[in-house]
């Protein structure tokens, strides 16, 4: 299957639409995608620049707002008005977070304590979705730009532990951001992918790999188990507050000892504390590929040796070793079962962190690949997977068009949207128009049109034997199920008698891309009209649907009515009847009311007068 995108912006068409492939982090954001030369996944980055988004989020006075590099530099000079971390806040209440509010320097707000957390920002307030969907935005606007073409879909990672509300919190602000989230991966499955796994006719058996992911601010350590191009989640361990923060910390807490300085006494200092900061991350990554590293603190000389590093470290990597050990437990599993490990995260860059993950795993580590860019190479290709263009790894598919059954008037009804993963369910209940209706006609479509001429019919059946009941009682549940090689089996089933009926349908067969890609175009095109030729079916069968029932009234009641009622009435039936006739939906809506507003006062007589009849004789 293929998906086709349409440049909305143009109303040209765009066989080769990227869909992007993006590591929400929260230290450091960055988009992949696959080159469309080399066909290898690439980060995209401007000229010479790193490819890293730093998740931050600077809110300046005359309310702009900043994102990335630039923000950060505000973080410690205007940390009370300056978001990192957001990722933390995901999908998270008060409660959640409480134990670690020291942890953020902007103000998070503890109002109701079960409900979702809000970030103050002046008088503005923020909530996690809408924070990251600013970070979301900025890099589709690095996308576009580098790019030089619109942006819309999406692959978005989450680290593996992250629940369903999470999960839907990191749907919601890609939706903000414009972008269609096609789907979301985990992390660490991201990362295997990047590195290959998960290609069909690549393995025998089941392979288990354990990607060790030190990022930022966090640590994360999962076992997967890869079958036949199926991930699955074995177990996750790991801690939300350990990182190269932390690394840095610990840098700084022996330079200020190294000085005599006291902690509180450079904490009133912001910009000193920021360059001392810095200073130490920068030392950090030096130490990654040298033996020591020398710079100036004003007049002050300050040193750090590799293995003066490694002493300070030594504690907080022995903590994610721990926390290795128990995801290899909780999995059930040996060291030594254990085929791979990945190294995830900046961190990782440390060769004493490797050497630490390849004792302990006893097997050299995967680290090939910029292990802070590795997630979103592995989203790119799951992107380009959902494109239908990599078919070497085996992944679940989307459908490419729309799919429904025809509904009073001709029009569309859609039971499974265009780009649903399959395989995919969904279901509706309808009823007869017609007293007595035996049978039931269930005509499939496919197609983004909103009348089903205009769609291809895939399959047409009719539901039998509904015992006879009067309009709108029965109760038809019409299924669709498409199955993971995309066949569609179509159900209906009466649910008051349980009379039911199914067909089989193959809905791709006899489309080639091309008609698929005539089908989207043929939705843009006509979009307009169509919402207009809805409209207006719509107001019609409405008012067909209002005479039937007028007239079935007359007959029962007419002898309840004046003489004027009942000459009213005829002659607004007698204008919703011609308004039909006509392309007006304004005027047929008109009509309607008006035809109403006749039978309201009659109607309400009647119906108080038969309950008055009924009640005669009983006790109250
Ligand atoms: P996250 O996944 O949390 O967004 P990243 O994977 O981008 O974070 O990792 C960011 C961390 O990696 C930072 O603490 C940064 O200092 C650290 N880092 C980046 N490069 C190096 C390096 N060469 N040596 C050591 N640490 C590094
Ligand atoms: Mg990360």
């Amino acid at each position: 299957m293929a998906t086709i995108g349409i440049n909305i912006a143009t109303g040209s068409l765009q066989k080769e639409e990227m869909i992007v492939g993006i590591d929400l982090g929260t230290t450091n954001s960055l988009i992949a995608v696959i080159h469309p030369e080399t066909l290898q996944p690439v980060a995209l980055r401007e000229h010479n620049a790193t490819a890293l988004v730093p998740s931050v989020i600077y809110f300046d006075e005359a309310g702009n707002v900043v994102v990335g590099e630039e923000a950060k530099k505000h973080l410690l000079t205007h940390p009370e008005r300056t978001i990192f971390s957001a990722k933390r806040l995901m999908g998270k209440s008060y409660n959640d977070i409480k134990d670690n509010a020291s942890f953020f320097s902007y103000q998070v707000i503890d109002d109701d304590t079960e409900s979702l957390v809000k970030v103050r920002m002046d008088d503005q307030f923020y909530s996690p979705v809408e924070l990251s969907s600013l970070i979301l935005k900025e890099l589709k606007k690095r996308a576009e730009h580098i790019l030089k073409t619109p942006v819309n879909k999406a692959v978005i990672t989450v680290p593996a532990y992250f629940n369903d509300a999470q999960r839907q919190a990191t749907r919601d602000a890609g939706k903000l951001a414009g972008l269609d989230v096609l789907r979301i991966i985990n992390e660490p499955t991201a990362a295997s992918l990047a590195y290959g796994m998960g290609k069909s006719g690549t393995q025998n058996g089941p392979e288990t790999i354990a990607v060790y992911d030190l990022g930022g601010g966090t640590f994360d350590i999962s076992i997967l188990q890869i079958e036949n191009g199926v991930f699955e989640v074995l177990s996750t361990n790991g801690d939300t507050y350990l990182g190269g923060d932390d690394l840095d910390k610990a840098i700084i807490t022996h330079w200020l000892q190294q000085l005599g300085w006291n902690q509180s006494d450079i904490k009133a200092d912001p910009v000193l504390m920021q360059t001392i900061r810095l200073k130490a991350e920068t030392a950090k990554k030096y130490l990654s590929q040298a033996d020591v590293f020398e710079d100036k603190l004003g007049d002050h000389t300050i040193v750090l040796s590799k293995a003066e590093f490694e002493t300070l470290i030594e504690p907080i990597i022995a903590r994610t070793i721990s926390c290795c050990e128990k995801a290899i437990k909780d999995a059930g599993l040996k060291v030594t079962q254990i085929n791979t490990v990945v190294m995830v995260g900046g961190s990782t860059r440390v060769p004493y962190v490797k050497n630490c993950v390849r004792d302990f795993f006893e097997q050299p580590v995967n680290d090939a690949i910029n292990p802070d860019e590795v997630v979103s190479l592995g989203a790119a290709i799951q992107a380009d997977i959902l494109a239908g263009k990599n078919t070497e790894m085996l992944l679940l598919d989307i459908t490419p068009l729309s799919m429904g059954i025809e509904t009073a008037g001709g029009l569309m009804d859609v039971l499974i949207p265009r780009n649903s993963k399959i395989p995919s369910r969904a279901g509706r209940q309808y009823t007869t128009q017609v007293d007595g209706q035996s049978s039931m006609r269930i005509s499939v479509f496919q197609g983004e049109r909103d009348l089903v001429k205009d769609n291809r019919k895939l399959a047409e059946f009719s539901l039998k034997n509904i015992p006879a009941m009067p309009a709108g009682l029965p109760k038809v549940e019409v299924g669709f199920m498409i199955n993971a090689d995309g066949i569609l089996k179509v159900s209906a089933k009466e649910l008051r008698s349980g009379v039911s009926q199914e067909v089989e349908v193959k809905p791709q067969y006899g489309l080639t891309d091309a008609d698929v890609e005539r089908m989207l175009m043929d939705s843009i095109t006509h979009a307009q009209s169509d919402i207009a030729l809805r409209a207006l079916t719509e107001a019609r069968t409405e008012a067909e649907q209002l005479l039937k029932t007028t007239e079935k009234f007359l007959q029962q009641h007419a002898s309840s009515l004046t003489q004027e009622e009942l000459l009213q009435t005829a002659t607004a039936m007698q204008a919703l009847q011609l308004s039909i006739t006509m392309d007006d939906k304004n005027l047929i809506q008109q009509k309607h009311e008006e035809l109403n507003d006749v039978s309201r006062p009659y109607a309400e007589r009647i119906m108080d007068e038969a309950v008055a009849k009924a009640m005669k004789g009983k006790n109250v």
